[in-house]
């Protein structure tokens, strides 16, 4: 993992762990208690115990969140429109700094380059990040911008 926000990841996950998800068999990385307690729906939240659970970013499989003992989470259950599991345009790339796929795509064909992705660089740098908790999958949002 790179140098951005890993610091804040839940520690009593080993880290970077990948399963199946059972829906769709894609590999799903593990995620933090942290990042559950906020993303999935209350009084959903308060249900959830401190063990390994899992994000499945497929774009077509219902599936949010699922743990190694059967739970399952679909995007109903979840608080917000998950951008990992959309194709829109408008969908969600950056949740810390609310920056859409859209707009980062309008900058490079504008100017070839993105003022977003050097802004969310930034700030990363520095630790104003808060993908743990903001970003469904619990990691920094860099890599799912347009290369
Ligand atoms: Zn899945």
């Amino acid at each position: 993992m790179g140098n951005c926000c890993s610091g804040k990841a839940d520690k009593s996950l080993s880290v970077n762990q990948v399963v199946m998800c059972p829906s769709c068999q894609a590999r799903s990385k593990s995620v933090g208690l942290m990042t559950l307690l906020h993303q999935v729906k209350a009084p959903l939240n308060r249900s959830l115990s401190d063990k390994a659970y899992f994000f499945c970013a497929q774009v077509d499989c219902d599936t949010v969140y699922f743990s190694l003992d059967g739970l399952r989470l679909n995007r109903e259950q979840v608080r917000e429109p998950v951008g990992q599991k959309s194709e829109d345009p408008e969908r969600t790339l950056c949740y810390c700094f609310d920056i859409s796929d859209a707009m980062v795509s309008d900058e490079i064909r504008l100017t070839g380059t993105s003022s977003s992705k050097a802004f969310v660089v930034e700030q990363t740098k520095i630790k104003n990040c808060a993908c743990d908790i903001r970003n469904p999958s619990g990691r920094c949002c860099l890599k799912e911008f347009p290369k």
